[in-house]
This record gives C-alpha cells, sequence and structure tokens, in this order.
C-alpha cells in the first residue's frame, strides 16, 4: 500500500480565541474541525497554528508536508515574510497548497499569484449556490451538480486573480453576485487550489459536500513522484555537435 498523503492543516486560529461566536461554530478551532475530516479520509494530517514558534511551519514540518491547507483571516499580516517565501519555495518544489476563503488575501497565496487578491464582500448570511462547471475534475469527484450553503458571507466578482489554469466552481448568491469559488494553477512544480467557501461564522466545514471538495483537493494537489530536474549548469552535449 502506499504511504497515505502528508497534510498540514494551517490555522491562524484567532477569531476562535477572540470571539465567542466562532467559539461556538468551533469549539476546538476551524483547524481540528478540516484535520478530522482529512484524516477520516485517510491522510496523515497534523496541524499548524500562526502563534507557534515559525508558525509552526519549520522546514522539518514543510518537508514532511505533500499539501498545504491554509485559513487566515485577521492576521494575515504577522505571518513572517521568512515563512511566506519557505512556504512559497516548496510549493514550487512541489507541494500542494489549499488556500480557504480569506486566505486569498494571506500572504503566500499573493505572492504566489502575484495579483491584489482583490474582491467584494458582505455579511449577510444569505445562501450560496456552488456548480460545478468542470463535471470531469478530480475536484469535483462524487459531488452532486451543485452545493447549496444555507448561510455564508458573499464574495463578489472581480476576484483579482490570474485566469485559473482550470475552474471546478462557481457561486450563486441569492443578492445576485458570482464568483470563481473553486480555482486552479500550477506554480513550478506546486498546484493550487482556491476554495470560497468557510466563512468563521458558519459551519461550513463540517458540512460533507464541502468536506469532500477538500478531500479531493488534497489527492488532485499531491505531488507523487515528480521527475529529477537540475538547474543552472552548463550541460555537455549529448550528441557529437558540428
Ligand atoms: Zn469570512
Amino acid at each position: 500500500m502506499p504511504s497515505p498523503i502528508r497534510v498540514t492543516v494551517w490555522n491562524e486560529n484567532r477569531h476562535e480565541k477572540t470571539h465567542e461566536e466562532v467559539r461556538r461554530v468551533y469549539p476546538n478551532g476551524i483547524h481540528n474541525a478540516l484535520a478530522d475530516a482529512l484524516k477520516g479520509a485517510g491522510f496523515s494530517t497534523r496541524t499548524a497554528t500562526l502563534d507557534e514558534p515559525e508558525h509552526g511551519l519549520t522546514e522539518q514540518v514543510l518537508a514532511e508536508t505533500d499539501v498545504l491547507t491554509w485559513w487566515g483571516h485577521m492576521a494575515h499580516g504577522e505571518v513572517k515574510d521568512e515563512i511566506v517565501e519557505r512556504v512559497a519555495k516548496r510549493v514550487l518544489a512541489g507541494m500542494g497548497l489549499i488556500v480557504l476563503h480569506s486566505g486569498h488575501m494571506s500572504k503566500p497565496f499573493l505572492r504566489l499569484m502575484g495579483t491584489s487578491g482583490a474582491l467584494k464582500w458582505r455579511e449577510a448570511g444569505e445562501n450560496e449556490r456552488l456548480w460545478v462547471v468542470d463535471p470531469s475534475h478530480p475536484i469535483a469527484a462524487g459531488l452532486p451538480e451543485r452545493i447549496e450553503l444555507p448561510h455564508e458571507e458573499m464574495y463578489g466578482e472581480h476576484f483579482d486573480v490570474p485566469a485559473p489554469d482550470q475552474l471546478v466552481f462557481i457561486s450563486w448568491f441569492k443578492g445576485g453576485e458570482v464568483f470563481r469559488s473553486g480555482c486552479c494553477w500550477t506554480r513550478g512544480a506546486g498546484k493550487i487550489f482556491y476554495f470560497r467557501p468557510g466563512h468563521e461564522t458558519f459551519p461550513t466545514y463540517y458540512q460533507k459536500e464541502i468536506q469532500q471538495v477538500i478531500i479531493n483537493a488534497v489527492q488532485w494537489a499531491a505531488p507523487g513522484k515528480l521527475p529529477e530536474v537540475t538547474y543552472w549548469h552548463k550541460p555537455e552535449p549529448l550528441e557529437k555537435l558540428d
């Protein structure tokens, strides 16, 4: 049997400490809710949070991570640039990165996208309908053609990201906006998936279809066995040159 995919679930874990409303929904933190679902799917899963030394993302932790998931919101600015570079370097070398919800403004995501990550938002608890727009994509495997979220924060276009290589979901919101909710890119050897839902005051990450998307995304983003590639040397020609 192949060894299980190694996932590190990163969470800022600040709302959970300061907002009773959030603690009620995620008493053990968003990271543990996500980690429980990923463990249940058979992944080797650990968590890391902002207030740990090196934000829990030491060289060794990242070296032992196939896929990193990222949830942050109120403290993006506190993530040290040194750690951002470390994460980006690992993604370019093949580590998968799954950026969740307000992680669209996180430093690692913006570093890898090169755009502002800006969008429109409204916190009215309106319903969201996620449509699968690429049914053959592995991240859509086993899902219904749409996912209904009874209450979510609205994110609206335009979403300032590079055009995704593959678009898996588009969201519709009661207020009329639409949003590219499931976007895939590659950077270097790494695969990146942005997934929109997951506002901290709603129980979105307990919803089975949402967990299935994240499980599928981990499988998709895991690097597999990459070929050995070398850079920056002047190779001897393989054939005799005239
Ligand atoms: Zn939010």
